[in-house]
């Protein structure tokens, strides 16, 4: 054989469980069909939507907030292709540091389409490799509307959204979940007329409803448009403009505008990847199945990432990876999902783990709740930010934490604390008893944890 493992995707899952099973001395090699590493995270997904999320929160900082803080800055200026250029800077640093990483860890490189001949074999271009193990992690591609392909200029992806030279005066983003509010919150910030049209009557409908509720008013309040329980049945581009039909409480209404946004999910990508080559048929929806070990009907080929479903997260295709690795190589991987993060980068942030409210009372669990609300604490005060609350659900009887929520300022990097409380089966307490420096905002987290027992002290 000339590999133990060959990788087909380098995205988070395929990079990273490239990099695992190199440490652990398997002989391993990585396709992708592109000549740029790191897959939809680092190229159009997590990376670049950061990068212009935070280039525009300076924007509308500059423009409405800092003068809060008693600095006076006059006119501000949008230089546009300056902020894309930025983006794609950064993206380029990273997708080389995936390349540097590859020759580091002595992974082999093909570059081209991989299809898999056999359990043991794939091709690349016209290049054969034979190898013990295959692990795909081809990820996945935004999903179109059935009547409204996307056209690329003004019926558009993510991916576009990522890239506008032009700023539009209006865009209508079909789908509220966390990539449509995202990238509507960035499009907004800069001055775009965005309305959100979402076939649920909630936000994010997986986020624990108060938060969700709580997303929904204060991006109202930044002035985007909401249209709820609403289903799109038509986009019709018409030159310049789009028109897009969609129907609410049984009455049809009509937005026009300059670009429809379509975020309404990801879809599998498996395409002439050679499944049926080995007897490996996808789901009704396209997923690949495995079992827990992640392989599919074929014992050699493992599969992770978006391409298996469940959260479509590159921090969820990266344990995934690295569980298969380290299966092969010592027989043992694992994921533990009940701890898996997932967070909207909006402003502010929204970051969640565990069991929603609404999950434990479907399951008829015993819990206490624990609330605190930024406005008590100093440091988001001190930042201009006190919007939001931290919420924490313990198990009545054992006070063990189930499910952390959190909207407010960092978000994201706050939720790291509770992940860990969460994988040692920590309880409130001991979340309430670790010190948390002063003035911090992860003292919210520790006044929620306190009040799960009406101990909270700062309010
Ligand atoms: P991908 O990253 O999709 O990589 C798959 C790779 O496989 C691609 O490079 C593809 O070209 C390659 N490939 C496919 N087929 C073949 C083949 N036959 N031969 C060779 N190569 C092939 N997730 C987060 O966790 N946090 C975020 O903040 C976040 N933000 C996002 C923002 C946007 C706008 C989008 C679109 C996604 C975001 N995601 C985020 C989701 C995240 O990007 C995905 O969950 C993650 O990239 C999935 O990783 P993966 O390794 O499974 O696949």
């Amino acid at each position: 054989m000339d590999f133990d493992l060959i990788v087909i995707g380098s995205g988070p899952g395929g990079y990273t469980g490239a990099i695992r099973a190199a440490q652990l001395g398997l002989k391993t090699g990585i396709v992708e069909k592109y000549p740029i590493l790191g897959g939809t995270c680092l190229n159009v997904g997590c990376i670049p939507s950061k990068a212009l999320l935070d280039s525009s929160e300076h924007y509308h900082f500059l423009e409405h907030e800092v003068k809060n803080h008693g600095v006076d800055v006059g006119k501000i200026h949008l230089n546009l292709s300056k902020m894309i250029e930025r983006k794609n800077k950064i993206v380029s640093e990273l997708t080389g540091g995936v390349n540097y990483l590859m020759k580091k860890n002595k992974i082999e490189k093909f570059q081209g389409h991989a299809q898999i001949i056999s359990p043991n074999e794939i091709k690349v271009n016209s290049k054969t490799v034979q190898t013990k193990n295959i692990m795909i992690a081809t990820g996945s591609k935004p999903r179109a509307l059935p009547f409204a392909p996307f056209n690329k200029t003004n019926i558009i992806s993510s991916t576009e959204a990522l890239s506008l030279q032009k700023l539009p005066k209006s865009m209508m983003v079909i789908g509220g979940g966390y990539i449509g509010l995202e990238l509507g919150s960035v499009w907004k910030r800069l001055g775009v007329d965005v309305h959100v049209v979402e076939f649920a009557d909630r936000l994010c409908p997986a986020l624990d409803l108060d938060l969700s509720r709580a997303l929904l008013k204060t991006l109202k309040v930044q002035g985007l448009n909401f249209y709820l329980s609403s289903k799109v049945t038509h986009v019709d581009s018409k030159g310049k403009k789009v028109e897009i039909v969609f129907e609410q409480d049984d009455k049809s209404q009509k937005l026009n505008g300059d670009i429809a946004l379509v975020s309404i999910g990801r879809i599998p990508y498996t395409e002439n990847l050679g499944l049926k080559n080995c007897g490996i048929e996808v789901d009704e929806k396209g997923f690949i199945p495995v079992n827990s070990k992640y392989q599919t009907l074929v014992p050699s080929i493992y599969a992770i990432g978006d391409v298996i479903g469940g959260a479509m997260l590159a921090h969820k295709a990266e344990e995934e990876g690295v569980a298969v690795a380290e299966s092969i190589a010592t027989g043992h991987g694992h994921v533990n999902y009940k701890t898996l993060p997932s967070v909207i980068y909006t402003w502010p942030e929204v970051a969640s783990v565990g069991l929603t409210q609404e999950q434990v009372k479907e399951q008829g669990m015993d819990v206490k709740i624990g609330r605190f609300p930024f406005t008590a604490n100093g440091r988001a005060k001190a930042l201009g930010c006190t919007e939001g609350f931290v919420k924490i659900i313990s198990d009545k009887n054992t006070d063990e934490v189930l499910g952390v929520h959190i909207i407010g300022p960092r978000a994201s990097d706050m939720i790291a604390e509770a992940v860990i409380a969460m994988e040692f089966s920590a309880s409130t307490e001991d979340i309430a008893r670790g010190f948390h420096a002063h003035p911090t905002l992860s003292e919210v987290v520790r006044e929620a944890a306190l009040s799960v027992d009406s101990q909270a002290r700062q309010i």
